[in-house]
């Protein structure tokens, strides 16, 4: 069989081995708490609160739809036109066309000129943020962390990149299939080493001291069955007035981490609640699920370019003579920016029903759905969320269920349906 043939088999295998895994692990069973909680538990909310929710996300959306579209512009006109091919070939020519420099310089200088252009979209973001008073940074603390942002972004980058090209170049024929467990492998690395590594370039982790809040989050972890190393506070406040919690790490690197923002903003019952979801996360293994989902993801993604590079008239338009050469690098965030729009949706379904199973896990593990209830309409209250957001949006990008499914997904525990 040729490698084309075997190509075709291996992303057979791996299509079915991702719906499986989806299938089997990601909770799609669960229906939505009941419309008539939610309505009753929307009227509830101060009518102020929810306006002040809805006026923010109006004021955010032609930034965010705004920077969306610009992006996608600049990948298609730099990716189905010989525009990114040529920029890649000029940035290379200095060192004499080597594929090392055209692979590195010209991978970065591609995605730089796209950042670049929708980084006024960014900028007034942060003009909103700051202007509903959410954001606490000023432009210094702000351009710090765009640097940070990008610093890190390059260096994961050079090592894909170069990754990348040095299996397409000493390996041609057979590179999908390195390229494809390179891919899965940078997921499983990223998914692990990147959040001990790169949280504290952003923030400043310290003990919580020691309390009864303290003591009553350890016990519930250990009541949980998931015991933590450690329980941090972020120095959020520095950056946001919003408020969030998460656990990371794994076995015996396991700890809570709670933003110094929820500790001010919150009662303790409520920051128990909110750590409760996040022990949903640990005992449920959804990071591993994630990793394990984007890892072949990645891979059939891989696969998927290799087959995609068969396609003649799309090298044509991108004025490339083979989809692995890193002058096609513009081309591939083309299909990547595709993709990743089109994906979106399905991603959110499965993020929100992985979260709507640890809301369940923290009622049923605090027993408490009225502390539950009051925590929701107070995380959407400080992070200006609108509580019942359009539909529309809703299903195209809502990583969490809505405040007022979590709302009513309490009444419903309280009713005793589980
Ligand atoms: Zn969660």
């Amino acid at each position: 069989m040729t490698p084309r043939g075997w190509a075709v088999v291996v992303f057979g295998v791996l299509a079915v081995a991702l719906a499986v895994a989806v299938l089997v692990l990601v909770p799609l069973h669960r229906p939505p708490a009941p419309r008539a909680d939610q309505v009753a538990a929307l009227r509830t909310l101060p009518a102020d609160q929810v306006a002040a929710g809805r006026a923010f996300h109006s004021a955010l959306r032609p930034a965010g739809y705004g920077s969306l579209l610009i992006g996608l512009v600049i990948a298609l006109a730099l990716g189905l036109t010989p525009l990114g091919a040529r920029l890649i070939e000029a940035v290379g020519r200095p060192f004499g066309g080597n594929w090392v420099a055209q692979a590195i310089l010209g991978g970065i200088v591609v995605v730089l000129v796209a950042d670049l252009l929708t980084l006024p979209f960014a900028a007034w973001r942060h003009i909103i943020l700051v202007r509903y008073e959410l954001s606490t940074q000023g432009w210094g603390g702000w351009l710090v962390d765009l640097l940070k942002g990008y610093a890190v972004s390059a260096v994961i980058g050079v090592v894909a990149l170069l990754g990348f090209y040095a299996i397409t170049h000493f390996a041609p024929r057979w590179w999908w299939a390195w390229g494809a467990a390179g891919a899965a492998a940078l997921v499983v690395l990223m998914s692990f080493v990147l959040p001990v590594l790169v949280e504290p370039v952003f923030n400043r982790f310290t003990p919580m001291a020691d309390g009864p809040l303290r003591t009553e989050l350890i016990q519930l972890a250990r009541t949980d069955g998931v015991p933590v190393r450690d329980v941090l506070v972020a120095d959020a406040s520095r950056r946001t007035r919003q408020v969030n919690a998460y656990v990371s790490g794994l076995g015996p690197t396991r700890r809570i981490v709670v933003y110094d923002t929820l500790l001010t903003e919150a009662a303790p019952p409520e920051v128990v609640s909110v750590v409760a979801h996040e022990l949903g996360h640990a005992k449920d293994r959804d990071v591993l699920t994630g990793t394990l989902i984007g890892a072949l993801g990645a891979a059939l993604g891989v696969v998927a370019l290799f087959l995609l590079g068969g396609w003649t008239s799309l090298l044509r338009a991108a004025g490339v003579t083979s989809i692995a050469e890193p002058r096609a690098f513009a081309l591939l965030l083309a299909v990547a920016a595709v993709v990743g729009v089109v994906a979106s949706p399905a991603q959110a379904l499965l993020s929100r029903h992985t979260e709507a199973r640890a809301d369940a896990h923290a009622l049923a593990l605090t027993q408490d759905p009225m502390t539950f209830e009051a925590m929701q309409a107070r995380l959407s209250s400080v992070n200006l969320g609108d509580p019942d957001p359009p539909r529309w949006e809703y299903l195209y990008a809502a990583s969490h269920p809505s405040t007022v499914e979590r709302m009513a997904a309490a009444r419903a525990y309280a009713r005793g349906e589980r």
